[in-house]
């Protein structure tokens, strides 16, 4: 399947600034060399048996990044190999997780489209005398591998003849051997000091029905002996991938080179990790299944998927995967530097708001009944083509419990008896007395005076309190939920064993009963505000119109730092 659009062409070019790093260098040696004829065509190679997570998100950029400033092309194949963990649900996620982000794919491929051809292949090697069918059994070949530092021995099947080979391997094809009972294994060197290079497994025998080709084939090709020859049949110039397949890039070769096809360039670079954060599928996957998070897209996980529902934006998924920068060694990045991307985007963007998330009563008594005000407020002030809004402004308003003290601490500068605070965008408010419950003692009202000539705006505004506290009006407030996200790891680094002992049980807390200003009476999924002094927010996807429900995706300052460094 091929999209009209360029690779990337979505994003404005431009964007960032281009940073250099090595993998860059390479392909302008190349260039220069003319070693691909001029032509850049980079490959986003999934395996499509989970949910992407932000690690992807770096080769994702990287890859379609590069497609983008070369002029060149990237596809996206499925590594669709292992038919036993793939499904079409994680295929569909992954092609709307890359758009989502920004990219257009030029040609969208599946390993499974090349079983045919990698078929014909293993028939050359084998015509070549350079693979065998091997009749040991998973045990078996491991003792025989060797170690690191040990050669491995070989297999006793090594010498079959070319014609046994041909026949034995074309019966595998036909189901006449059992699961597991057979190989196909290249014929390179058991004394290779590269144990990847120790006639490594080309084919399995696996009867399990694959997501595409359904029963058709029982024998499924290796992720080594599929890739490379992908690479190849597309036309791949630069095959990037992570670290851990630098010692399979001989093989790599070997195989492009026996074969005689068309020899694209592996280069390998450091995978991303982050803190206080797992990022092996595998691991997400136990989470999804031990009910640990609500599904793959919980706003807590580090997928595409949950990101988006948290709020994240792709500009600041990309402008991170842009400052991390690529490398050769790996390294650990801190999860603050990511909220730091996104802080920074959404300060842009995101359209201010009042919201009061634990209300209390405020009523001001000199206040006109009846009366109603809309009061001026802007609606971004790092954007004036934002606009601005009325709010309504009344006699009864809510405020945050948290914004009232009657006992404040010293440089306390909100509401207290007696004290004086701002209502932003209105007046002046001084605190005159407060009402509690009889039976608990909670605090159910407070009652205030206002100064008329302190309107804010207005020429006699100029009398300056030290705190201003946000506010909504009570009569034209909206119900709303809100759900405040914390790490999903209490850990640096939740790894080994027990990683899931480092789970936060407080990693989520939600609040009801939360109001906010009329005008996200009609919010939908995926908008995202900044709440006044709260943080930022984002309308969950099972928000309806009467129930509104609010993640919040980031708070406005790293609070996390502080509580950390004083714990
Ligand atoms: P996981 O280990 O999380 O299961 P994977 O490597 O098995 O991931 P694939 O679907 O095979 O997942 O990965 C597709 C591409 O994304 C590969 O090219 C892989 O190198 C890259 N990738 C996966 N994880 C990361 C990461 N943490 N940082 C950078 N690139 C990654
Ligand atoms: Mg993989």
């Amino acid at each position: 399947m091929t999209n009209d659009k360029a690779a990337g062409e979505s994003i404005p070019a431009g964007e960032t600034p281009v940073r250099r790093n090595f993998v860059r260098e390479i392909i302008d040696e190349d260039l220069k060399t003319n070693k691909f004829a001029g032509r850049v065509h980079t490959r986003f190679p999934p395996e499509p048996n989970g949910y992407l997570h932000i690690g992807h998100a770096k080769s994702i950029c990287l890859n379609f990044g590069i497609a983008r400033d070369y002029k060149g092309k990237c596809n996206l194949r499925f590594d669709d190999t292992n038919p036993t963990k793939e499904e079409m649900e994680y295929v569909e996620s992954i092609e709307q997780d890359v758009q989502w982000l920004g990219f257009n794919w030029d040609g969208m491929y599946y390993a499974s489209d090349y079983f045919g051809q990698l078929y014909d292949y293993a028939l050359q090697l084998i015509r070549k005398g350079k693979a065998y069918v091997c009749d040991l059994n998973a045990d078996q070949m491991r003792e025989l591998r060797g170690t690191l530092t040990e050669p491995g021995k070989n297999s006793p099947y090594r010498d079959r003849s070319m014609e046994e080979n041909l026949d034995l391997f074309q019966r595998m094809k036909a189901g006449e051997f059992a699961d597991g009972s057979r190989t196909l294994r290249a014929k390179i060197d058991m004394a290779s000091p590269n144990v990847n290079m120790r006639d490594p497994v080309m084919y399995r025998i696996l009867r399990s029905t694959h997501h595409r080709t359904g029963d058709t084939w029982c024998i499924y090709p290796m992720y080594d002996w599929a890739h490379g020859q992908s690479d190849s049949v597309e036309g791949i110039t630069h095959s990037i991938c992570t670290l851990e397949f630098e010692d399979h890039r001989p093989l790599y070769d070997w195989f492009v080179q026996e074969l005689g096809i068309y020899h694209p360039q592996q280069i390998e670079f450091a995978r991303l990790n982050l803190t206080f954060t797992v990022m092996s599928k595998r691991r997400l996957l136990q989470l999804v299944q031990d009910g640990d998070v609500d599904g793959w897209d919980d706003p807590r996980m580090p997928t595409i998927c949950g990101l988006r529902r948290r709020g994240y934006t792709p500009e600041s998924i990309r402008d991170f995967a842009d400052r991390i920068g690529v490398s050769k060694s790996e390294s650990t990045v801190d999860v603050a530097f990511l909220e730091e991307c996104l802080r920074a985007d959404l300060n842009k963007r995101a359209p201010r708001v009042m919201a009061v998330l634990h209300p209390v009563k405020l009523i001001i008594d000199n206040y006109p009944d009846g009366v109603v005000e809309e009061l001026e407020a802007v609606n971004n002030p790092e954007d004036p083509t934002a606009g601005s809004r009325k709010v309504p402004f009344s006699k009864v308003l809510y405020i945050e419990q948290d914004d009232f003290r009657e006992d404040p601490p010293k440089k306390y500068f909100r509401l207290s008896p007696g004290s004086e605070v701002r209502l932003r965008y209105a007046y002046i408010i001084k605190c005159v007395g407060v009402v509690k419950d009889e039976k608990t003692g909670e605090i159910v009202e407070l009652h205030c005076t206002y100064d008329a000539e302190t309107k804010s705006g207005s020429p006699q505004s100029a009398r300056k309190v030290k705190g201003t506290i946000h506010w909504v009006s009570a009569e034209h407030a909206v119900d709303a939920e809100s759900r405040i996200y914390d790490r999903l790891f209490n850990v640096e680094d939740p790894g080994g064993e027990n990683w899931k002992s480092y789970l936060n049980p407080a990693s989520l807390q939600l609040v009801q009963g939360c109001k906010v200003e009329p005008s996200l009476a009609h919010a939908q999924p995926q908008e995202r505000y900044q709440f006044e002094r709260l943080g930022y927010f984002c309308v969950d996807d099972d928000s309806r119109e009467g129930t509104l429900i609010f993640n919040r995706t980031v708070t406005l300052r790293d609070t996390w730092a502080k509580i950390e460094k004083s714990a």
